[in-house]
């Protein structure tokens, strides 16, 4: 398809591998990257909070082509400094080299409680510090079967249009990761993929037209033997990658696909 969105390819490790392995996984991306560099999509990778300082530094010092950015998995609702125990703020995720955060993945929804007041909240803080939001939405399955899935989607994004209507599109990713395809080896046909990213596209561009260049991103249960048809989807600009992300080989191969 003929776009001048920008194709990225993300992959999120979440609570997987430890310091040596996280190591390991980003020098094997970095040697692979520097014989083979890849022009098509954005590269960038999602480690925990712990291991972004450690990551930052191996990819900055590391002689690629084409840089792999740096995600954080997730960002405090606060921005200034102070007594918030355990929180990480959007400042000092910028101080240890990240460019972008995640926002509204399902399993902090799920696992976190997390709803859109609350989304809304690190949304903000982090495009307020200078953040770009990796900002995910999504359907259950029992919400998919009941036929309310463009539905629920469509009210996830629409909770946010005044946000929406102001966003920096430069620092702005959506994801539509359907709950039931994310870590269950069970992928949204690329025609069910499409469809809901046209109708995202649509519902972006009827809030502010600029938002019609969005890249719109594809997850749950991407991997090297189906990213190619999703990829070939006209409003699918990239994927958010789970566990085929912890794998190198496996990871660049999505993202030759795109
Ligand atoms: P998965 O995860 O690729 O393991 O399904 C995707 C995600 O949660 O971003």
């Amino acid at each position: 398809s003929f776009t001048t969105r920008k194709r990225w390819v993300i992959g999120n490790w979440k609570m997987n591998p430890n310091l040596a392995a996280a190591k390991n996984l980003t020098q094997a991306l970095i040697t692979e990257l520097s014989t083979t560099p890849i022009q098509q999509c954005q590269l960038a990778i999602a480690p925990t909070h712990l291991h972004l300082i450690t990551i930052s530094s191996l990819i900055q010092h590391a002689n690629i082509p084409s840089k792999i950015q740096l995600v954080a998995q997730d960002v405090a609702t606060q921005r200034h400094t102070g007594a918030f125990t355990g929180d990480i703020s959007a400042d000092l995720l910028i101080d240890a080299g990240t460019e972008w955060v995640i926002v509204g993945h399902s399993e902090r929804r799920t696992l976190h409680h997390e709803d859109e007041a609350l989304i809304e909240l690190k949304l903000r803080a982090a495009l307020d510090a200078g953040l770009g939001v990796i900002w995910c939405v999504g359907e259950t399955l029992s919400e998919r079967e009941s036929g309310q899935a463009t539905a629920i989607v469509t009210a996830q994004v629409t909770a946010h249009t005044q946000l929406l209507s102001i966003i920096d599109p430069q620092k702005f990713i959506l994801a539509y990761e359907p709950v039931w395809a994310i870590g269950t080896g069970r992928t949204a046909s690329p025609e069910d993929a499409q469809q809901m990213h046209a109708t995202i596209r649509q519902v972006l561009s009827h809030i502010r037209p600029a938002l019609n260049e969005t890249s719109l991103l594809y997850g749950g249960s991407v991997k090297s033997d189906n990213a190619g048809l999703l990829a070939q989807c006209p409003d699918i600009d990239g994927a958010l990658v789970g566990g085929a992300a912890l794998d190198a080989d496996s990871f660049l191969q999505i993202a030759k696909a795109f």
